[in-house]
């Protein structure tokens, strides 16, 4: 990946995390003006279930569909390599028509998106100032369809929470227990009945 954007102009390093490294690059042609950071990853989701691939992931193919569409058939095409590439080949075709491109980008691409990003927020803290910029542009996003583009805000995390609930360890005699003895059932549902009521939920 690094050589693919030296090959394009850019200053591009591999940077390494306590986890995946990072590949991050700038246009060296860069002019003065607005600064895109550009971010995609190159790790993927597994393979499996195997058996629903209709072709080897790791061997990339171009199929037809049944629609007469052609894709890229590949572990990864459609997230993110396919975006990534597609704007480093638009930069790559922009520069061969004009020389250079109309503003200064930078590319940052990391390895553990699929895994939660653990290292992503410590490196953009500790590279701020390299990093800085204008527009932040992603493209690990979706379309409706083929001919209709969307613009994608307003991205969500991952949030994982573990819930535990302790209740009696043994049956509690209505005669002998005092105060409220809570099912821990029925805290469970209420708890998990508030959180689908969020309106942002
Ligand atoms: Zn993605």
């Amino acid at each position: 990946m690094c050589k693919e954007l030296a090959a394009l102009g850019f200053v591009a390093s591999l940077r390494e995390t306590p986890g995946h490294p990072m590949v991050v690059g700038h246009d060296e042609d860069a002019s003065d003006g607005l600064h895109v950071l550009f971010y995609g990853h190159y790790d993927v989701q597994p393979t499996d279930p195997l058996s629903l691939w209709k072709s080897d992931p790791f061997e990339p193919s171009i199929a037809t569909e049944p629609d007469g569409r052609r894709i890229i058939v590949a572990r990864g095409a459609s997230d993110d390599k396919g975006q990534l590439l597609t704007f480093i080949e638009a930069c790559r075709a922009w520069k061969a028509v004009h020389g250079t491109l109309p503003v200064r980008v930078s590319i940052l691409i990391e390895g553990e998106e699929e895994s939660g990003g653990a290292n992503l927020m410590p490196f953009l803290k500790a590279n701020a100032s390299e990093l800085k910029a204008d527009v932040a542009l992603i493209c690990d996003t979706g379309m409706p369809d083929r001919k209709t583009p969307a613009i994608t805000t307003s991205l969500r995390g991952l949030v994982g929470e573990e819930v535990e609930i302790v209740c009696a360890t043994h049956d509690l005699h209505s005669g002998m227990f005092g105060n409220a003895a809570r099912n821990p059932i029925e805290l469970l549902c209420k708890a998990l009945g508030a959180y689908a009521m969020r309106p942002d939920v």
